[in-house]
């Protein structure tokens, strides 16, 4: 069967997941169809707001009156009464923001997915006629969308960039659209006071009093859990190879997305800049390849390895590059986890070829070839190295058949189906941070799901 699940994350950069699984035994599952999608997607955000909205709105309330806490408690029934109808407000303008943030990431994730399925010549005729019946609405200008994602991520910014070029308010504002990227923004702060109503106004308010004293509770309780965020030390300088490049200060900017403790000292060589997954993603992926023994296969400078020694009793990390398994080693140090990995100096074709090692899991991050991955079409039969992505997938299975694999964003998803044995499934996981989709994983074995189900971050 067919499914979606969301997952989110409430800390900035906002994080979403969508799923699909696909099976290679039967005709494509209507779930992907428009009208299927439509119904994923309100029930995904009936979900996630049933889930986080409420702290969410707390989050944000807090934000803009801080001084709520002190005033509450000092305030008169009818000063009460006010804030509770501030609050009404706040609450139906941030659901309003949440929702339209949430509908543009799935709105991208219809056309990725439409993309990731149609957007090569080299179809596999074996898969093909299992998607027959596909029937996604089509952008009439997505047939120009590699050219515009190239421009877009120009100015793609995170809401985990120096928070003094562009604060999470600003990055919600964005709405995924293009920005001037690098340009400070001035920041104002938008403190509204509650204007309090006369008398007459406040009497038929009573009921409404009873629920702010109820909505109190919760809101001193956030504040009680000190909800606010340290601001962090940015003590580290841009490198000099970055100064300089446009391309590559954008990966600086965000390189608090990469990795939550990089002013702890993180080392990156420039390759890894612009290949180390993302921090949450990492770290939903190592939620989802929970397991006893995982083989990180290219491991790099260990932001995959960093999270599974989170989730894993032992990870074995492997790279070809001693320098990057140096860097990968010093950093998971950094996150206190060094000692649950085995960082492996080896090709990993040899290795899995010579090894007598059975791993629970194996983790593929093969190389994508450089940041010209954005620019087209992804065949990852072709593009992939050290091998094209079957090949790779035997030399796997020689480890385990329970495989992650992660993936340039446009890749051809069908011949991500493809690497499925016949008659199993393959779930694909896309992953947005904001409204950007920034890279797919696709699941093989036993570590798929098999039920739609909706997992939650750790903060
Ligand atoms: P990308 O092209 O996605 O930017 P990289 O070039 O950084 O990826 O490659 C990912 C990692 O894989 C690097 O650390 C690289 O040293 C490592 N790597 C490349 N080939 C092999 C291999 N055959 N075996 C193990 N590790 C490898």
């Amino acid at each position: 069967m067919n499914g979606h699940y969301v997952s989110t994350s409430r800390s900035n950069p906002l994080f979403y997941i969508f799923a699909q699984l696909f099976n290679q035994t039967g005709s494509i599952d209507s779930c992907v169809q428009q009208a299927h999608l439509e119904q994923s997607k309100d029930a995904a955000w009936l979900e996630f707001w049933q889930r986080e909205g409420h702290e969410l709105l707390e989050q944000k309330w807090h934000k803009t009156h801080p001084d709520y806490k002190k005033e509450i408690e000092e305030a008169t029934n009818e000063q009460r009464e006010n804030w509770e109808t501030l609050w009404q407000q706040h609450a139906s303008q941030m659901s309003a923001h949440f929702w339209h943030i949430f509908t543009c990431a799935f709105e991208n994730y219809a056309n990725d997915l439409s993309n990731g399925l149609r957007n090569i010549d080299e179809v596999l005729d074996n898969v093909d006629e299992y998607f027959t019946d596909l029937n996604i609405h089509q952008d009439p200008y997505s047939a120009n969308s590699s050219e515009s994602d190239e421009e877009e991520d120009e100015s793609y910014l995170t809401a985990n960039d120096d928070p003094d070029i562009c604060d999470e308010q600003q990055q919600l504002k964005l709405l995924g659209l293009p920005t001037s990227f690098g340009t400070k923004v001035t920041q104002k702060k938008r403190r509204i006071k509650p204007k309090f109503k006369s008398d007459s106004d406040s009497e038929s308010d009573s009921n409404q009093l009873e629920m702010s004293k109820d909505g109190d509770k919760e809101l001193h309780a956030v504040q009680s859990r000190n909800i606010k965020k340290k601001k962090r030390k940015r003590e580290s300088k841009i490198p000099e190879s970055l100064r300089n490049n446009n391309t590559m200060l954008k990966y600086w900017f965000k390189r608090f997305s990469l990795f939550s403790l990089f002013d702890r000292g993180i080392r990156l060589d420039d390759e890894s800049w612009f290949s180390v997954t993302p921090e949450k993603i990492a770290k939903q992926i190592a939620q989802r390849l929970a397991s006893d023994i995982v083989v990180d296969a290219f491991c790099g400078c260990g932001g995959n390895a960093i999270q599974f020694a989170k989730t894993c009793r032992r990870v074995i990390a492997i790279d070809i590059d001693a320098n990057k398994l140096e860097m990968a080693k010093h950093n998971a140090a950094i996150y206190g986890v060094a000692d649950k990995i085995e960082f492996i100096h080896a090709d990993f074709l040899h290795f899995a070829s010579s090894t007598r090692l059975r791993a629970d899991v194996v983790f593929l991050s093969p190389p994508w070839g450089g940041p010209n991955y954005q620019k087209s079409v992804f065949n990852i039969e072709e593009h992939l190295l050290p091998v094209g992505a079957s090949q790779l997938m035997q030399y796997a299975k020689r480890l385990s058949d329970n495989i992650g694999i992660y993936l340039p964003r446009s890749s051809n998803i069908k011949q991500v189906v493809a690497l499925s044995n016949v008659g199993q499934q393959c779930e694909v996981e896309h992953s947005y941070l904001d409204t950007r989709l920034v890279a797919i994983t696709a699941y093989f074995g036993n570590v798929i799901k098999t039920e739609p189900q909706h997992s939650k971050q750790e903060e």
